[in-house]
């Protein structure tokens, strides 16, 4: 496997800075309590770490620490704990509020920063007919394969210092509001990677981010970021993958592994180019695959799943829940269409949000809803689920809400309004909370499986694995040195049995 990945394979928590009593502080005394400490060996912050101001944190106005969230002293805590972290490098975007974007809105063409976002009508000069509403719409030629997030052209309209309108290029969020001193706007505004000055804060962001104690960077979105005329705008090639190695080359100054995160349908196996080219790959794959097998009681395509990871040496990240949905379009390729519906019809018959891609028949993108509540809030089930995905090839990534036994809130998606689907699985959790949801056995369980998986030394990147399913059961061992041990697990049931062996003892975990 390539040099480029260098991370362990352990158990990573996964949360908002915010997510577990309200800050990072009280989430390193989660991390040390007695039924908590010794159950992780990275956590993955997500970036409202940073200061941001959209889409819970993938809006970055500039990488500083959020200092009401997460303090240095909190990060060397994790430190001395022995806990790694992965972070996010958003190098798709920068947020409206960012400083090179309000110097642009300040200075107009006289800003350094001009050449730094997407100017939409010089991207598109004589390729397109400009609108009354000041864009250009781009000839049918250019826009018939692009892969667009949101109905419409992906720009906002920027008011310039002599009062004209300029459209920029805006993949992701936007949101613009009348306030007394006129409009305020907010946005994840796309960057140009073609400007040197681009390359420079990227030099800059990835220098912070390994000094916060990264050994993982998370490349959200990065398949949005090259852009060209006549190309998709959504992993053309070779510029994705030349755009991954310059990144690459920065990433190495400060050895940190980069895992870039795309999502795309299992048949175009970008995870495998993505492998092959050294990189560690995320598993969008499995949380569907599980519910899959659970709800039909067969095991024959995880383990499927799971031999072309071992064959491969592919390097993943994996997961039940994350802070966004669970991955559908992945899937196709994977399991049939029929079978991703029905998935998507118990999810939402057990209160989860399907998202499309904005009405497209069969463009489905995600379902939304914690993992406990698209299981039936069923405590074998999630046990299984636990169990499985910590005997998968690769780095088992732990939701906080799943760890904890969350179910659906819809209060939350109800208080966000328009698009707010996602906080459907984001609830923050109050010090009380916490204390209550320790008590619970699904959540007990769960801690001593991730103790275990934490701290036996037959899972490494580098052990054998071997998986099997028959008759409804699934089997998976791993193996090193004079260490090994086993899952079986009953589809029919959800019991489970693992066994450890060591070269003294054999026991029942
Ligand atoms: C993140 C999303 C985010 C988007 C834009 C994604 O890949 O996971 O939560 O909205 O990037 O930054």
């Amino acid at each position: 496997m390539s040099k480029s990945v260098s991370a362990n394979n352990k158990p990573m928590l996964n949360a908002y800075p915010d997510s577990l009593g309200g800050t990072l502080k009280d989430i390193t005394e989660f991390l040390s309590k007695d039924e908590t400490k010794d159950t992780f060996s990275s956590f993955y912050i997500l970036p409202s770490l940073y200061h941001t101001d959209l889409d819970r944190g993938f809006s970055v106005i500039d990488y500083g620490l959020e200092n009401s969230l997460a303090t240095k002293e909190d990060l060397d805590k994790l430190r001395s704990m022995n806990i790694d972290l992965k972070l996010d490098f958003i190098l798709n975007h920068a947020s409206v509020q960012s400083p090179q974007f309000q110097d642009l809105v300040k200075n107009g063409e006289k800003s350094v920063y001009k050449d730094f976002f997407i100017n939409w009508n010089k991207f598109w000069e004589g390729k397109g007919k400009l609108t009354e509403e000041g864009y250009i719409q781009p000839d049918e030629e250019y826009i018939k394969d692009m892969f667009f997030r949101k109905p419409g052209l992906p720009i906002l309209m920027v008011t310039m210092p002599d009062g004209k309108k300029v459209p920029y290029w805006n993949t992701f969020y936007q949101e613009v509001k009348e306030t007394p001193e006129g409009l305020k706007y907010l946005g994840q505004m796309d960057l140009n990677i073609k400007s040197d000055l681009v390359w420079d804060f990227y030099d800059d962001t990835l220098h912070k981010i390994s000094d916060y104690g990264a050994s993982i960077v998370r490349l959200d979105a990065f398949a949005y970021a090259p852009k060209e005329p006549g190309e998709k705008n959504f992993l053309n090639e070779p510029g994705t993958w030349d755009l991954l190695s310059k990144v690459r080359e920065l990433a190495d100054k400060y050895s940190l592994t980069l895992l870039p995160e795309i999502h795309a349908s299992y048949s175009e196996k970008i995870y495998e180019t993505i492998a092959d080219k050294g990189y560690m790959t995320y598993d969008f794959f499995l949380p569907g695959l599980i519910i899959d097998a659970f709800e039909n009681k067969y095991g024959d395509t995880i383990v499927k799943w799971a031999n072309e990871l071992i064959d491969k040496k592919i390097r993943t990240v994996n997961m039940l829940g994350c802070h966004d949905g669970i991955p559908l379009l992945d899937l196709k390729g994977l399991i049939s269409e029929e079978q991703i519906q029905s998935l998507i019809d118990t999810v939402v018959s057990r209160g989860g949000y399907v998202k499309d891609l904005h009405g497209a028949k069969n463009m489905y993108y995600q379902v939304n809803a914690t993992y406990y509540s698209a299981l039936g809030e069923d405590d074998k089930k999630m046990l299984a689920a636990r169990a499985l995905q910590l005997f998968m090839p690769g780095k088992p990534q732990v939701w906080y809400l799943d760890l904890l036994a969350g179910k659906n809130d819809h209060e939350a998606v109800k208080a966000a309004g328009a698009g707010g689907h996602k906080e459907i699985n984001r609830t923050n959790y109050s010090k009380e909370m916490i204390e209550k949801a320790l008590e619970k056995d699904v959540v007990k369980r769960q801690l001593e499986l991730l103790r275990f998986r934490n701290e036996f030394e037959a899972f490494s990147f580098d052990s054998e694995i071997v998986a099997s399913a028959q008759d409804k059961k699934i089997m998976i061992g791993w193996s090193k040195g004079e260490y090994s041990t086993t899952l079986m697990l009953n589809l029919e049931n959800y019991d489970f049995v693992i066994v450890a062996k060591d070269k003294d003892r054999e026991r029942i975990i």
